[in-house]
């Protein structure tokens, strides 16, 4: 397939420093068919999947044609969600930040009118929306078109089916004569046909044409994880598998630093490889994997392109590629001569439908995987190290530690609970406040184990409200699961893991209490929940959380 640069494709230097913030290393198909065409002036239908990089392929000629100095609405981009308009003006935002006095505002239903209306009296010039939105301002004579000169339906094929046929045409109805349109759409149904042929002028289409090439005969697995929690599924998948080493591929550069950072804050054997990276570093990181000197390199596509290791134990895609031929690239280097090897995928949400295109432009079947609990790795956990155990007594090698033990023997303890103990240790156990029954104390009372994340996870007294008050930055959540449900401080790191998608480096100080639990998360999360109380759905069914600020009165005390 040919490869593009975003330098190759006439954009302005704003941009391009821009998308080298952003990590991108090269165009995606559609972006690099899509951008010229936008640029020279011509309407374009270009058919694309979610995921493809098509938000980019518009966005950034929009960004291109504004002008800063004219304080109207120039840009118009239809979504079908909210969700898909607030994520186009992030993406925007994102791109414009190097062009000084443009300014993007997304318009959707379910959010005050007023601060929209005035967001876009302040002299908006690229308006993201969903229709009836854009009908209510185009109405009430907040949105004015007058200088529109481009306007984009995103995902059009989904606007359809959402209902908003009647309302686009309005739309489109009331646009200047003078102006560009692009149809981005996955698919092109009859009735966006028309809509094409009534508004579209002579447009260029644009359909990625994905050639088929077959993936090696390895197993391949994808496990479906909640946004924000990629990293903590790849930690588990590493640990239950026992991986010991492997390629993992990212999108950007910046995913590759963040994650190569991640796993050495983890302390695995790590290092990262990308278009970024001077060559002679790149040369030396590369040497350094074959010689073994660290166990798991974190990759682009363009880098990894260049390594000429092909047995490996295991390729993960931290993102799914654009291209079926990357796809079967990064696959292609396990499980070689005859070793078996495993390829991984980590979807989130809709990139569910990027697996079944691969299915089908690879000739092969990705199968489902399913995580493994926490639950599940302490018990692997738990038999690997009684395996070491029975290894030792059987050599001999505990012999010396003996005195110790009848130390404690002595103090009272029997000697079931003394290894029981020692295994609760080992595992990285928390030390819990002591127990109501009788027994022997420790005399001082010990440091906790490091949890296996970065959280400091502790469990309190009684407290029926939050330890202390929150560091900067983060909040206290309160949980509805007390101490007699949760047992352990990392059963409430897993359920928001789990439930709230938060990932489990974010969550920090845990306090058990009687009733409710209390974990210190970051500020923006809490912020988003109702302070009536959030259901948050987890394997052990529906849990209530709330912001802690909001508190019924009576528990504040
Ligand atoms: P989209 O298909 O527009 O929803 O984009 C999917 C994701 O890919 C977004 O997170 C983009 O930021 C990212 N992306 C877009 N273009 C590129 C590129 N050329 N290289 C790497 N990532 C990209």
């Amino acid at each position: 397939m040919e490869r593009h640069t975003f330098a190759s494709l006439g954009l302005s230097p704003e941009i391009l420093k821009a998308v080298d913030k952003l990590g991108f290393e090269e165009a995606s198909p559609i972006q690099a068919a899509a951008i010229p065409v936008l640029m020279g002036g011509k309407d374009v239908v270009g058919q694309s999947q979610t995921g493809s990089g098509k938000t980019a392929a518009f966005a950034i000629p929009a960004i291109e044609k504004t002008d800063p100095a004219l304080h109207a609405v120039q840009v118009l981009v239809l979504c079908p969600t909210r969700e898909l308009a607030t994520q186009v003006a992030g993406e925007v935002h994102k791109l414009a930040a190097g062009k000084r006095g443009i300014h993007a505002v997304p318009v959707y239903g379910g959010s005050s009118f007023e601060r929209q209306a005035q967001e876009l009296k302040r002299g908006a010039q690229i308006v993201l929306g969903t229709p009836g939105r854009v009908i209510d301002h185009l109405e009430r004579g907040t949105l004015k078109l007058e200088r529109l000169r481009f306007i984009v339906l995103d995902e059009a094929d989904r606007m359809l089916d959402m209902g908003f046929r009647d309302d686009i045409k309005k739309i489109l109805d009331a646009m200047p004569a003078e102006k560009q349109t692009a149809f981005f759409s996955a698919t092109v149904s009859p009735t966006i046909r028309k809509l094409i042929d009534r508004y579209a002028r002579d447009p260029v289409t644009l359909q990625i044409d994905q050639k088929t090439v077959d993936a090696p005969d390895i197993t391949q697995w994808y496990y479906e994880v909640p946004p924000r929690t990629k990293f903590d599924a790849l930690l588990r998948i590493i640990d239950f598998q026992s991986y010991r080493s492997g390629i993992i591929f990212c999108n950007t550069q910046r995913t590759v630093d963040e994650l190569a950072d991640d796993l050495q804050a983890q302390g695995i054997p790590s290092d990262r490889l990308h278009g970024g990276i001077a060559q002679a570093q790149r040369t030396r990181v590369m040497n350094k994997f074959k010689a073994g000197g660290f166990d798991f390199l974190v990759a682009t596509d363009v880098a990894g392109r260049g390594i000429d290791v092909d047995d490996l134990e295991l390729v993960v895609n931290f993102d799914l590629p654009y291209d079926p031929e990357d796809y079967v690239h990064r696959i292609g280097r396990t499980g070689r001569a005859g070793k078996q090897g495993a390829a991984i995928s980590l979807v989130t949400g809709r990139d569910v439908h990027k697996i079944r295109y691969l299915e089908k432009f690879t000739h092969s079947a990705i199968r489902r995987g399913k995580l493994p609990t926490a639950g599940e790795i302490g018990e692997k956990r738990t038999d690997a190290l009684l395996e070491r155990v029975r290894q030792t007594i059987e050599s001999g090698s505990g012999q010396g530690q003996m005195i110790h033990i009848d130390r404690l023997l002595e103090e009272g303890s029997n000697s079931t609970e003394v290894a029981a103990a020692l295994l609760h240790i080992l595992n990285g156990g928390e030390v819990a406040a002591p127990a109501a029954q009788p027994g022997p104390k420790p005399k001082a009372s010990p440091k906790p184990a490091p949890s296996e994340d970065r959280g400091e996870v502790v469990a309190a007294g009684t407290a029926d409200e939050p330890p202390r008050k929150a560091k900067p930055g983060k909040a206290w959540l309160r949980i509805a699961l007390g101490r007699e449900a949760v047992k352990n401080p990392r059963d409430i790191v897993d359920l928001l893991v789990e439930g709230a998608g938060l990932p489990s480096r974010e969550v920090g100080f845990i306090a058990l209490g009687d009733e409710a639990s209390y974990a210190e998360v970051p500020f923006d999360f809490a912020k988003g929940l109702s302070p009536s109380g959030n259901a948050m759905p987890t394997s052990r069914g529906d849990i209530t959380i709330w912001p802690v600020s909001s508190l019924p009165k009576k528990k504040r005390r």
